[in-house]
């Protein structure tokens, strides 16, 4: 576990820095639909169609297709977009941490498996995502979280290894990737609990 005192920090964002709950677009989209809420849930979170996505595999342009021709989606991608988007809600505290590790000069970096219209969304209406040295983003490497391909664009970006990363997730699987790396790594449960882990890291938070 041997590293700087002043390690680069990286941020996952869902359940971390942003909740996100697909039942509201669902909900919503369903009026524009064929199929119910329930089917749309099952074709958009957590499905096989959101993982080739995600991963890159089908272009924006692709994806919506499929959601036209399974939801019998009446809108056009404006609209579908504006809908898929718009499903997060911050987590002020955890964006205030964010802060205030750039605020001590730290560079931080978002690592995220998420979506090109989910990004453009979050782009526009979060101004914390621009504070970001980088953002590592799994739609644009081919791969997602634990795969351990996507930690190595990390590491290429920041130019850093091991201890000199301090990794914040949700997710066990994604933090064990982390820690077989020799990541220093901090499983996200509560804002306070992960400020508090971030302080025994020695950053004066
Ligand atoms: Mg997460």
């Amino acid at each position: 576990m041997a590293g700087r005192s002043t390690p680069a920090i990286v941020f996952d964002l869902g359940k971390v820095l942003l909740d996100f709950d697909y039942s509201v677009a669902v909900a919503k989209l369903e009026a524009q639909s064929r199929i119910s809420a329930l089917e749309l849930k099952g074709l958009l979170d957590q499905s096989p169609l959101l993982y080739r996505y995600e991963t890159g595999l089908v272009s924006t342009e692709e994806f919506f297709a499929v959601v036209q021709r399974q939801a019998g989606f009446r809108g056009d991608l404006k609209e579908f977009g504006a809908i898929f988007g718009d499903i997060f809600s911050p987590i002020e505290p955890m964006i205030k941490l964010h802060a205030d590790l750039r605020a001590l000069g730290l560079p931080t970096y978002l690592f995220s498996n998420t979506n090109a219209l989910a990004i453009e969304h979050i782009r526009g209406r979060y101004s914390f995502y621009g504070l970001f040295q980088g953002h590592i983003l799994s739609f644009e490497h081919g791969a997602m979280k634990p795969d351990p391909k996507l930690y190595e664009v990390v590491e290429r970006l920041a130019g850093l290894r091991g201890g000199d990363l301090l990794y914040i997730d949700d997710r066990p699987e994604n933090i064990a990737a982390g820690h077989d790396r020799d990541w220093r790594t901090i499983l996200h449960v509560a804002p306070d609990a992960t400020r508090g882990a971030i302080r025994r890291a020695g950053l004066r938070v």
